[in-house]
């Protein structure tokens, strides 16, 4: 990849494009080298890791290697949303486990998110944090139905903070009429994600990590006992741990292959909106809204009040194909779906369109897991599409395995569990495809 152009990075979001400074990458791997833990990927997961690896040990050394530059992938595409949810939804991470690893998942993800507020904070990463809650709305009777359902079980787990807001409630926040019910979490916020990933690689670079850009990597091997060595075009370390991060790409390698699965999830994003029409629509909290919907609708407002909209339809490829990320008939979807929750922004500009792949396992539930016997090939997989705070606090996790350090966070239930594999294609493929289906019925029949 002699060729590549620092500005190529920029087509993959206006997160990425809107980036304060252009990106010039970090130098490739080249020659051959020596390390304590190599990490692959510099997405929020791989820095995580290495920043916290350096906190909690100042001299290991740990090199991260990213295939393009850190946030490439989903880490500098993503909604911004920093939320608790843990799977798909809490009552099938329920249904999959049990209630009590459904409620210790949740307590894992509110201090995630908390512990991404003091990341943020305590290191003054520039990210347009705004904690403006997380808002799950019910916009039909069958919808209704599931959101009273979470919200019975929050109720019951005792999680603090969460209130119910009935139609009243919502009117006063929101001019719609779309809006039936809804639980509010103030505890989330939403980010600017391009900038956390670029924050975070400042974070990990100033606590003395070593970073790799433009630096694919297309092997690696395990060495006897003494380590593993991964190779990239022009270089090659050798290293006693390693770490894989590389979330949905992880197809790429044949010992990751069938553990998750790349689907592609789509954003469209508007115009700044005007004083009127802001006043139009009310949204003076700024929560990140989503419905509860199969195919949720995902969306929230930017620093320069711009709408954001994601979700309403996903995609998927046959085989190791990872290069949809645009898609007309969703974008079209989406741009729709603003003018029917707030139809007085009718004739409103959208200026950016884009998408990217989420990991997805088969139960829907992430996974901390180790690839062979001796524990020293870690992988983070299987956060879909809600990962932003789970994958940073899932970095310190990660972090702590390898030192030695048990904590509340290494005794976790999907840390070391086995994952059922997904079957190959075109199993896999025409199953996607069923399951998609009948989730595109149910929203037009029921959940609308
Ligand atoms: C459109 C979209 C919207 C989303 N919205 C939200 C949201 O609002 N809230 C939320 O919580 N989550 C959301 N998510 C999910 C969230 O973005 C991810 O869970 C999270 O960013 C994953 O971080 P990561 O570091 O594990 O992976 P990534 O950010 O995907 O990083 C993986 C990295 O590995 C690199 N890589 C790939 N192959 C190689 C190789 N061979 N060698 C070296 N490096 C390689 C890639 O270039 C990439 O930088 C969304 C995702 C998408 C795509």
């Amino acid at each position: 990849m002699t060729d590549y152009q620092s500005t190529d990075y920029q087509s993959k979001s206006w997160w990425l494009e809107s980036l304060p400074e252009t990106i010039l990458p970090n130098p490739p791997l080249t020659g051959a080298h020596k390390a304590d833990v190599v990490v692959v990927g510099g997405g929020y997961t791989g820095l995580s890791v290495g920043y916290h690896l350096r906190e909690l040990n100042p001299g290991i050394d740990v090199r991260v290697i990213e295939s393009d530059v850190c946030g490439y992938g989903a880490s500098g595409r993503n909604g911004g949303f920093s939320m608790t949810l843990f799977g798909l939804t809490k009552g099938i991470t329920q249904f999959r486990f049990n209630d009590e690893k459904a409620r210790a998942a949740h307590t894992y993800m509110e201090s995630a998110v908390d512990y991404l507020h003091e990341v943020i904070t305590q290191n003054r990463i520039d990210c347009d944090y705004e904690r403006s809650g997380y808002l799950l709305v019910g916009t039909s009777p069958a919808q209704v139905k599931r959101v009273e359902h979470d919200f019975k079980i929050i109720e019951r787990w005792g999680s603090a903070g969460i209130e119910r807001w009935d139609r009243a409630r919502l009117a006063e926040e929101f001019h719609t009429d779309f809006y039936k019910l809804g639980w509010f979490e103030p505890r989330c916020g939403i980010i600017q994600p391009a900038k956390l990933a670029r924050g975070m690689k400042g974070l990990a670079e100033a606590r003395g990590v070593t970073i790799y850009e433009n630096s694919p990597v297309t092997h690696f091997s395990k060495n006897g006992s003494s380590g593993y060595t991964v190779k990239t075009e022009k270089g090659e370390v050798q290293s006693e741990y390693l770490v894989f991060a590389t979330n949905a790409y992880s197809i790429l390698f044949p010992q990751l292959k069938s553990l998750q699965r790349p689907i592609f999830t789509y954003i469209v994003m508007s115009e700044p909106l005007s004083d009127a029409r802001m006043e139009s629509i009310g949204w003076q909290c700024r929560a990140g809204v989503e419905d509860a919907r199969d195919l949720i609708h995902y969306y929230r407002l930017t620093k320069d009040n711009r709408i954001v909209m994601g979700g309403g339809d996903v995609a998927f490829t046959y085989g190791n194909d990872l290069t949809i990320d645009l898609n007309n008939r969703i974008f079209a979807h989406l741009e729709g779906h603003v003018t029917e929750v707030f139809p007085q922004l009718k004739g409103i500009r959208f200026t950016h369109r884009w998408g990217g792949p989420v990991s997805v396992t088969v139960d829907m539930a992430p996974v901390i897991g180790y690839l062979g016997e001796d524990k020293k090939t870690i992988f983070s997989l299987g956060c879909i599409g809600h990962g932003v705070s789970l994958t940073t606090y899932n970095g310190r996790t990660i972090a702590e395995m390898i030192a030695g350090q048990r904590s509340s966070r290494t005794e976790m239930f999907f840390v070391g569990r086995k994952t059922i594999p997904w079957p190959p294609d075109p199993i896999t493929y025409g199953a996607a495809h069923a399951i998609r289906g009948f989730m595109r019925l149910e929203d037009r029949l029921y959940y609308k």
